[in-house]
């Protein structure tokens, strides 16, 4: 099996310490990526660590196919313990740094400890540097990069970086890359700020051998020819559909479809979007670089979620307003669909759906703690009844679209992912809508079948996180091409992946989940939801409380490190 090369660095920022490791026998069985964080985090992060404590980790890790020139490998991974979830997750961010990353030459840089000072870590091939910035405090994203960038020479794709809202420990705030991606979700933002870790700069010229297959061109050719209507709107083409079948949450989850539809859809998105966009290396280029000409306001997006957030569910029904808020959300360094949605929670509250003077207010109140603010960035599980809304949020985290009370199936995916109402980690929304060849579509209502096609989505997720390749990818990475790229049986790859999904369980189980987390809002609407959940343990091989036997992991992870 391919897999990514380089020895681990592991940096404690409290300590100013550095330690290289060689893990040879962790990257043979773990490809790169998510696989090799989630490894290397269960085996060393205590499992009663606080997520905003020393204890707790951070990993950052590339694939294999970051070595490549191929289309859809523009990403990388990040691994470490949610403050929003209180789960371990990993996210993954697009852009432009994964490559520099490889550069370093190591496989996985993990970042442990608290920093009495705020600092920026300066990781190359020659070492690791501590650079104290005082002066940085409540910098914004933007700001952060231009001062690395003048005292560095180091462009934003070289970076990771938090904004205000990282330092203040908003539960959902993002670590931003290349200035306008985010790794997203689940709050790693507020990690690295409770390390007081301002930002990450990686950079230098180290090779590691890496042999990928000549496929890599065949699949860059294709994705450049595609007429994929991503390749204009990005995730936004999805935007009129989603409407129509009625799986667009709006005004607070209470519709599921917007009267406003025509001010936010993907064609508004291409009408603003003034250039081509994309990551590294990939031919696809399906990011959206958007500017309002009348008011000069420019921002990469929205992307459908963010609209969603923004959008319908805000009861916002102008483009403009929507770039606004994605705008302030990079800026600040926030998690647009955890911030979107807690905005949409206090909303409904003060009965204020599309207030945009408002909405933009509390973005900026929620970066800096300040006010209402201090509240809501404790996001909508642990404040919804504050302010007297539902609960819309699986294990802490707010709800994507691609509702589940439509997509039965995307419902049972949003209850059994690890990471929480997140519609990335198994994708099972495009066959019911569906966006997939008839012959692999499933029906909207109902689990008949369903449950075996989640587990086998999130195995094969798990492995696009580690490879690393991107999720758009899905029309061009056949199960012969995965085959061939990663030099592993298909079978092979689905049993690392579900290893991976049973590792994350297993931690968190540790944590205190169990099949009590597994729930949805909306349960009952599901037909047979419960048995669905059941046969999903059991594909699996789970307890029926939704554990993992600790049979399962045993030799999963590397041997325990020394602390
Ligand atoms: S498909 Fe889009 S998001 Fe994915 S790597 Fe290419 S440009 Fe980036």
């Amino acid at each position: 099996m391919k897999h990514v090369r380089g020895p681990l660095c592991s940096i404690d920022v409290g300590e100013r310490t550095t330690e290289t490791e060689e893990i040879d026998d962790v990257l043979e069985s773990a490809i790169g990526g998510r696989a090799l964080g989630t490894k290397l985090a269960h085996d060393r992060i205590p499992f009663d660590a606080d997520p905003l404590g020393a204890d707790n980790r951070l990993y950052f890790a590339t694939g294999p196919l970051q070595h490549s020139t191929m289309s859809f490998t523009g990403r990388m991974s990040a691994t470490g313990v949610s403050p929003l979830t209180d789960g371990l997750l990993s996210s993954n961010a697009g852009g432009f740094l994964s490559r520099n990353f490889t550069g370093t030459g190591y496989s996985v840089v993990e970042i442990t400890g608290v920093s009495d000072d705020l600092v920026i870590v300066h990781v190359t091939d020659e070492g690791v540097e501590f650079e104290e910035v005082p002066e940085l405090a409540e910098a914004t994203v933007p700001e952060t990069c231009e001062y690395i960038e003048d005292e560095h020479g180091l462009g934003s794709e070289h970076t990771t970086v938090i904004g205000p809202a990282g330092e203040n420990q908003v539960r959902y705030a993002s670590i931003m890359t290349s200035e306008e991606r985010a790794f997203g979700r689940g709050g790693l933002g507020a990690v690295l700020g409770a390390k007081n870790v301002k930002a990450i700069t990686f950079d230098g010229d180290s090779t590691r051998e890496v042999e990928i297959p000549s496929l890599q061109m065949e699949i860059h050719g294709e994705a450049a020819q595609s007429d994929s209507p991503m390749r204009d709107q990005g995730t936004t083409s999805v935007t009129e559909y989603a409407n129509m079948v009625e799986a667009l949450p709006s005004y607070y989850f209470s519709e599921l479809s917007f009267e406003g539809i025509e001010g936010v859809n993907g064609d508004r998105v291409e009408e603003k979007k003034y250039k081509k966009g994309t990551c590294s290396a990939c031919a696809f280029a399906c990011k959206l670089p958007t500017r309002d000409e009348e008011s000069g306001l420019e921002t990469e997006g929205p992307e459908f979620e963010t609209l969603m957030a923004f959008g319908p569910n805000s009861g916002v029904d102008d483009i403009v307003d929507v770039m606004q808020s994605n705008k302030l959300c990079d800026v600040y360094g926030l998690d647009t669909i955890s911030t979107g949605d807690t905005i949409a929670a206090y909303l409904a509250s003060e009965d204020e759906f599309g207030n945009v003077d408002l909405i933009h207010d509390l973005v900026e109140k929620i970066a800096h703690r300040e006010g209402i603010g201090d509240t809501l960035a404790e996001g909508v599980d642990r404040v919804h009844d504050e302010l007297g809304v539902e609960n819309w949020s699986v294990k802490g985290m707010e709800f994507a679209a691609h509702d589940g009370r439509t997509l039965n199936g995307q419902g049972l995916a949003f209850a059994t992912s690890n990471r929480g109402a997140d519609h990335m980690y198994a994708e099972f929304y495009p066959y019911e809508y569906p966006l997939v060849d008839a012959d692999d579509a499933f029906d909207k209502e109902g689990l008949e079948g369903k449950p075996p096609k989640v587990v086998e989505l999130e195995n094969i997720n798990a492995i696009k996180d580690s490879a690393v390749v991107c999720k758009f990818s899905r029309d061009f990475m056949t199960d012969e091409r995965f085959e061939t790229l990663l030099d592993a049986d298909y079978e092979e790859l689905l049993a690392l992946g579900g290893e991976v999904v049973s590792l994350e369980r297993h931690f968190n189980n540790q944590r205190g989940f169990d099949r009590g987390d597994d729930r949805l809002p909306y349960e009952d609407q599901i037909p047979d939801f419960e048995q669905g959940l059941a046969e999903y343990y059991g594909e699996r091989g789970w307890n029926d409380d939704g554990t993992v036997p600790d049979t399962q992991v045993e030799g999963s992870s590397p041997a325990p490190a020394d602390d």
